[in-house]
């Protein structure tokens, strides 16, 4: 045998246990035959509007038996489908669908470089899809497997904001009247209150023209927003707002530091990932509650921020850091210091991302909050049993497994559109053209 035969030897994957073993195991601890995964199918629509949605199905080898798990990445998709239809399919097709923390370690370190997002996407894909296999296979919701309900409801924040403080005063009201208890206000998009219109300024010659970023105009804008509110609308009522990374240090340190007497419920990622240092600086200054790690990927930039506990609440997409089974531990490790999850919803998200996010919400202890997300009537109708929004509570089917399916049919009606710019994230730009972090 030559060096190159005994290599192709070495990557055979040979089953872990024999057939027969697997078969008397299964039949002492559950008394069901074994299971293994027949097929698996990525599934992306349009949502019937202008989402670029990613979802996987694995089907077992039980007739009828399947879970679905969302793969979501608005700006990288057709690289987590190559990466899903490729890549993952032809590992997976073969393998035992109940032994999930093993298919996810082995799905970790399968690509050798790990913790990237398009990886992260493919792992949450396949591990929502099998805790929704072993939830229908146990006739229980995922939550029950995860310890049970811990709360009765899942409490989530409103997105609402205005172009003039009046205007985000009105929106406030509005959303306090259907009955949500936290509400997100932005004075505009992100980074609204530290723009320069079109045009106006002084401009680099020939340089860039749009809507420029100011920090120094931002951190005096967004304090008396919020001071307004507070004066019109009194402190009942839970308050946060998203700076979207757009600070560096010392301005952020001074927002918090500036909000502090309007008592946020939290400011979310003050700043961008690659500067968490200063949140030791905004610890040491004030009590304004930090939110963070909405674009996170990787458990190391978690795992500081949490243990030195220098933030209040951990924010990571469910479906960008590798699904329940991870989340479930950055749950519990948040619960020991005493950080609280508010899982990232919103935007471009999904529904099967968002009922992920529900299972672990409301089987954990360290619940902070949950990010809502509004639909329009054909997403409904595409996700029989998707989360329902009443009052400011976001409830699940209580169906087994995840409790929500896909209609595969009205998804296919809705395929992807163009992707734009290969799908790029719209970043914004300071006066003289220089890139903001989002
Ligand atoms: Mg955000």
């Amino acid at each position: 045998m030559n060096r190159r035969e005994l290599l192709q030897g070495a990557v055979v994957s040979l089953p872990l246990i024999s057939v027969a073993t697997a078969q008397e195991i299964a039949r002492k601890s559950t008394g069901l035959p074994p299971l293994t995964i027949k097929d698996v199918k990525v599934i992306t629509t349009n949502g019937g509007s202008h989402y670029r949605w990613i979802f996987l199905k694995i089907i077992t080898s039980e007739p009828g038996l399947y879970g679905i798990g969302s793969a979501n990445n608005n700006y990288e998709t057709m690289a987590v489908v190559a990466a899903l239809e490729d890549h993952l399919k032809p590992w997976l097709i073969g393998k035992d669908p109940s032994r999930i923390e093993d298919l996810w370690q082995s799905a970790q370190m399968r690509t050798y470089w790990r913790n990237g997002p398009v990886n992260n996407n493919v792992l949450s894909a396949m591990d929502m899809a099998l805790w929704d296999i072993k939830g229908k296979r146990a006739n229980m919701p995922v939550y029950e497997m995860l310890g049970g309900k811990a709360r009765d409801g899942v409490p989530v924040y409103d997105h609402q904001g205005g172009k003039t403080k009046e205007e985000c005063l009105d929106t406030l009201q509005k959303s306090l009247a259907n009955g949500f208890s936290h509400v997100r206000i932005q004075l505009g998009g992100y980074g609204g209150g530290g723009f320069t219109a079109q045009g106006e300024g002084n401009r680099p010659e020939g340089g860039y023209q749009g809507v420029a970023f100011d920090e120094q105009q931002y951190v005096d804008a967004i304090p008396p927003l919020f001071e307004f509110l507070r004066a019109k609308a009194g402190f009942g009522p839970k308050l946060l707002h998203d700076v979207h990374s757009h600070l560096s240090g010392m301005n952020a340190v001074e927002l918090a530091r500036r909000l502090q007497p309007v008592q946020m419920f939290f400011v979310e990622d003050i700043l961008p990932p690659e500067q968490i240092a200063y949140y030791r600086n905004i610890r040491e200054i004030c009590t304004t509650p930090q939110a963070v790690g909405e674009v996170f990927s990787h458990p190391f930039e978690v795992v500081p921020l949490v243990q030195d506990r220098l933030i209040d609440f951990i924010r990571c997409r469910v479906a960008a850091t590798g699904g329940i089974t991870p989340i479930k531990k950055l749950t519990t490790l948040c619960e020991i210091y005493g950080v609280r999850t508010a899982f990232q919803e919103g935007g471009e998200n999904d529904p099967i991302n968002q009922i992920a996010s529900y299972h672990v919400d409301i089987s954990s202890s360290a619940f902070g909050i949950q990010e809502e997300n509004h639909f329009p009537p054909i997403v409904h109708e595409m996700f029989p049993g998707m989360g329902e929004i009443r009052k400011g509570y976001l409830y699940g089917s209580d169906k087994p497994g995840l409790g929500v399916d896909l209609n595969e049919e009205l998804a296919a009606k809705n395929p992807l559109g163009p992707i734009k710019d290969g799908g790029a994230y719209p970043t914004d730009r300071t006066i003289d053209g220089t890139v903001v972090k989002p």
